[in-house]
């Protein structure tokens, strides 16, 4: 079970004031002393984590986070910026605050996270010691915000949290959104193309790969893995051919011309975006790179932390790739006046996007849907355009649209974002 990566969890942050009795809430809710309580306000200082099993939702991740008032002496706004940074990327918020003290600032956290889309549940606590007053209980209920009177020495109040946490719980955490199993059919062949180059880890598929031959497999369908230069022999000795081609996007363009038009080709990363994000604001996103309107400033957002490499995906082959399609398409920026492509790795994203033409995002597969909600809500914030790599590169391989023919309202968004009619 603690296998399950993060991505796959969901994750439940613990937010409040100093003091409001966070550390012990999150301690009695996992049984154990994960977070370190004292009567010292701050002692939280960094998010502590920790995986487990809840009964009725399955793996989840829970984070315990720093007072959001913490003014210590210069680290105190280090410490709420942490904090804020979780916000983006829980599924699901505790707003803890003393029974008698839930106020302004309470409900000010709950309205940044419900912006998010993250749901709240509003933890009055310490309920032995302190009362909580009945207008507080109607204004909750008005406000349609579930709450719960707890006390964490005795336990009072844990089962109710748990029971109201199934109940509010993402849907889409229980519909287990599958990553290709939707798009075939029990028995059919699916043909995975898997370039093993410098980027990929050694002894090992990545993430994407993995989960993709899992969701075939439970589908009770053949997986056929091959590297690029085995295509073409794969697909002349197979009897029938494969129901789905998926291709790591990076070799769109060589495989592309190997799988006949008639079977569906689509990309490991697009099918993480439709997964994790947004797949149909994503191919509109990617409409932008085709616009007459110059293109200047490009963030490039990927979930992997791993160290460049000489070919790297983000920094080298999209902009390369980019900056050639542009000046194809005769969209071409001056030289001199040159796309500048920003980069940020793991949790890292900028809090104010406006600036930015486009956002390109990986298929961020070690992310959970609640980080990749925040991102995609930034940017619309910002109406900053936002895509997803394999999107990106099969529009600059010239087979977009072909890649996104198994999913037709992702098609009609891209089309429709051109100007063009849907066929
Ligand atoms: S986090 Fe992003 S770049 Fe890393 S393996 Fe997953 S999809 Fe690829």
């Amino acid at each position: 079970m603690l296998r399950t990566p993060k991505g796959l969890r969901l994750q439940i942050g613990f937010f409040g004031k100093r003091n409001a009795g966070k550390s012990s809430l999150f301690n009695a809710f996992t049984h154990q002393e994960v977070s370190i309580v004292s009567p010292v306000p701050g002692t939280t200082a960094d998010p502590v984590e920790k995986a487990m099993e809840l009964h009725c939702l399955g793996p989840v991740l829970l984070i315990d986070t720093a007072g959001l008032d913490d003014d210590a002496l210069l680290i105190g706004d280090l410490r709420q910026e942490k904090s804020r940074k979780i916000m983006d990327r829980v599924d699901m918020a505790f707003v803890v605050a003393e029974a008698d003290k839930w106020g302004n600032f309470e409900y000010s956290i709950t309205e940044e996270l419900m912006r998010r889309k993250v749901a709240v549940i509003a933890v009055l606590n310490k309920c032995d010691i302190c009362t909580v007053a009945e207008s507080l209980k109607e204004d909750l209920t008005e406000k349609k915000i579930p709450f719960v009177c707890t006390d964490t020495v005795t336990g009072k109040g844990m089962d109710l949290l748990r029971s109201l946490l199934v109940k509010h719980a993402p849907g889409e955490f229980f519909s287990s959104v599958r990553m290709v199993g939707d798009i075939i059919e029990e028995g059919d062949t699916v043909l995975l193309v898997t370039p093993i180059d410098i980027e990929a880890p050694k002894g090992r598929l990545i993430m994407p790969q993995v989960q993709a031959i899992r969701d075939i497999l439970d589908k009770n369908c053949c997986v056929i893995a091959v590297k690029t230069d085995m295509v073409e022999k794969t697909l002349a000795n197979l009897k029938t051919p494969p129901a789905l081609v998926i291709t790591d996007s990076q070799v769109f363009r060589e495989v592309a011309p190997l799988v006949p038009v008639q079977i569906p080709l689509t990309s490991f990363s697009i099918l993480m975006a439709r997964m994790k994000g947004d797949l149909s604001l994503c191919a509109a996103g990617a409409a932008r790179l085709l616009k007459k309107t110059p293109l200047k400033k490009v963030l490039i957002a990927e979930a992997c932390t791993h160290h460049p490499l000489q070919e790297d995906i983000g920094r080298v082959k999209i902009p390369n790739a980019i900056r050639k399609m542009r000046n194809r398409i005769g969209n071409g920026e001056l030289p001199e006046a040159d796309i500048v492509f920003s980069h940020v790795q793991g949790h890292d994203y900028p809090d104010d996007l406006s600036g930015y033409d486009l956002v390109i995002h990986c298929g961020a597969c070690s992310f959970n849907t609640g980080e990749m909600r925040a991102r995609i809500l930034k940017a619309a914030e910002a109406k900053v355009p936002f895509s997803n790599y394999g999107i990106v590169l099969g529009c600059c391989a010239g087979i977009l649209e072909r890649s996104l023919s198994p999913f037709p309202e992702a098609l009609a968004s891209f089309r429709n974002e051109m100007g063009k009619k849907s066929e």
